[in-house]
């Protein structure tokens, strides 16, 4: 059996047994965070099952894709990493989803620049829960008015919310986070937008990420193994 293959069975594995934990029966999307690995480790991914693939780099994205064009019609290529306003047209020409929206001017270009006749854009506002500086996202005092600009562009769907909290190896720690975010959403619903995601959770936080609600986890090392260092 491939490493990847067993690798994401593992997964699928620990998912389950965190939503038996917590009595979650609704369901938890997996995706696979395909970053500085091949088209081809992407393939035997697709072989093993899995269709949601997340990606931090748009021009080798776009590689990717262009090499997996057969399989397009299965994958859903979903968009993680930070934007410049430069790439917003080949995200949107070529992306199924964008987790990580975090000024108004994103998510108007976008709109702008998503093609006729495609599904609208699926995109999440990026949170910044563990307030540090130099993490990306947007103060959670911040959302709701952003949210309430982006909800009416007419080529995009606000979905949810993304956060990447700062490393922790304390699981308590680490539900903070994620119980922060899902309050944030809440905020979202009594101000009267229909979201519905909270994607949230990495290799090393998944469980306590879906004790928190998590419906989009985020997996890369766990499936693809260790990336090279400096890709953080
Ligand atoms: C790289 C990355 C992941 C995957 O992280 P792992 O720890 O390898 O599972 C998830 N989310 C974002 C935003 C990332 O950049």
């Amino acid at each position: 059996m491939s490493d990847i293959l067993a690798n994401l069975q593992a997964v699928r594995q620990r998912i389950a047994t965190a939503q038996q934990a917590c009595s979650r029966a609704d369901p938890v999307t997996l995706m696979a965070v395909s970053k500085t690995f091949s088209a081809e480790s992407v393939r035997e991914a697709v072989a093993a099952g899995q269709s949601c693939f997340g990606e931090n780099y748009v021009q080798e994205a776009l590689g990717k894709m262009a090499a997996l064009a057969d399989l397009r019609p299965q994958l859903e290529w979903h968009f993680i990493g930070p934007l410049q306003s430069n790439k917003t047209r080949q995200v949107a020409e070529h992306f199924d989803w964008v987790h990580s929206i975090d000024r108004l001017k994103l998510a108007q270009r976008l709109s702008e620049q998503r093609p006729a006749g495609l599904q609208p854009l699926q995109v999440c506002i990026q949170v910044n829960i563990s307030g540090e500086a130099t993490k990306g996202g947007v103060e959670p005092a911040e959302v709701l008015p952003l949210a309430q600009a982006i909800a009416p562009l007419p080529n995009l769907r606000l979905r949810g919310l993304m956060a990447v909290p700062a490393p922790s190896d304390d699981p308590a720690e680490q539900r903070r986070a994620f119980a922060a975010l899902r309050h944030t959403l809440d905020t979202l619903r009594t101000g009267g937008l229909a979201v519905d995601t909270l994607s949230m959770g990495m290799s090393a936080d998944l469980e306590s990420a879906i004790a928190e609600g998590a419906t989009i986890v985020r997996i890369g090392t766990a499936i693809f193994g260790a990336r090279p260092r400096a890709a953080h």
